[in-house]
């Protein structure tokens, strides 16, 4: 049988988070902040929405100034800086693309100029494109793909660990799909796989030095990446224990949690934010 060519489809757009309907929950009405995290500082990448939006505004009420990255989306990522500054903390935004080793070094450097230190890094930016058979995965894709969601983490923490010390955190964003597969995500999941591995062995690397490395890995979770097709966006999330789809603002406490020394004892482990699907970390 003759194959068919797949053409790789097309870098998306990021979706823009001020167009969702009905838009995510950043912030619970119920958080109650006790400055975790007073006076830190925290570099996160994809911080314009979805949950590093989250991750941000949950930072900012516990006290700590922020750095967000993002690839192009101003308008949400003024709207993060907004939410950021309601707490009286600042918000640096760093536009740019995380593919680009000089770039990532820059942000880090843009972070130092600005802060005078780091103490929280969170790799959080990621791509996907779904796909239904192997050979739809299309070498682009696949390697636009790799270079979006691993590469940078990679620059973004050998920039960053000359200027973190005891006490100070890495958070990687993995996902449920490197724990149970995906059948529309082969490269994708392999990317979160590649994230969790990275997550275990640079903790591994920086325990006796006292930086913490940890992720989340979330499953469903209502954000403009998701945004595709209508009748799939009905169906999101409903095949979760749980039987929905969660929001950044029940993310990011996660977040939190592993950041502040709260989590002083824990390193090179995930929590599972995804609705009650049981998975082995
Ligand atoms: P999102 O679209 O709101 O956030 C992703 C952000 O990454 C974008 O806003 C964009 O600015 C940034 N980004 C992408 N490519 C970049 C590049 N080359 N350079 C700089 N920035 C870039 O979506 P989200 O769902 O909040 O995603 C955050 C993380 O959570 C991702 O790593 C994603 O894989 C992961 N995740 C999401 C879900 C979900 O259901 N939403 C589930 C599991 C894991
Ligand atoms: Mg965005």
């Amino acid at each position: 049988m003759k194959q068919k060519n797949f053409k790789p489809q097309k870098q998306k757009k990021p979706g823009l988070e001020s167009k969702m309907i009905p838009s995510p929950e950043y912030i619970s009405k119920k958080y109650k902040a006790s400055g975790k995290l007073t006076n830190k500082v925290a570099l996160i990448t994809g911080g314009d929405s979805g949950i590093g939006k989250s991750v941000a505004v949950h930072y900012a009420h516990e006290g700590a100034d922020v750095a967000i990255v993002y690839l192009s989306e101003k308008k949400d990522a003024q709207e993060t800086k907004k939410l950021v500054e309601a707490q009286n903390r600042n918000c640096l935004l760093i536009k740019g693309d995380l593919t680009d080793e000089k770039f990532c070094k820059k942000c880090i450097k843009d972070v130092i100029k600005e802060y005078g230190r780091v103490n929280i890094v969170v790799n959080n930016a990621g791509t996907h494109f779904n796909t239904d058979t192997p050979s739809e995965v299309t070498s682009e894709n696949m390697v636009k793909t790799f270079e979006t969601n691993v590469y940078p983490l990679f620059y973004i923490v050998k920039a960053a660990i000359p200027h973190l010390s005891k006490g100070d955190t890495i958070i990687n964003t993995s996902s449920v799909t490197a724990y149970r597969g995906s059948d529309h995500l082969l490269d994708y999941s392999s990317t979160k796989g590649a994230i969790s591995t990275f997550t275990k062995s640079l903790a591994l690397m920086l325990a006796k030095k006292g930086i913490r490395v940890n992720g989340v890995a979330p499953g469903p979770i209502w954000t403009p990446l998701i945004v595709s097709s209508f009748e799939k966006l009905k169906k999101f999330g409903k095949d979760t224990p749980m039987g929905r789809a969660g929001q950044p603002s029940e993310v990011a406490p996660a977040y939190v949690f592993l950041a502040s020394s709260d989590s002083s004892y824990i390193t090179g482990q995930f929590i599972h934010v995804n609705g009650g699907e049981i998975v082995e970390n």
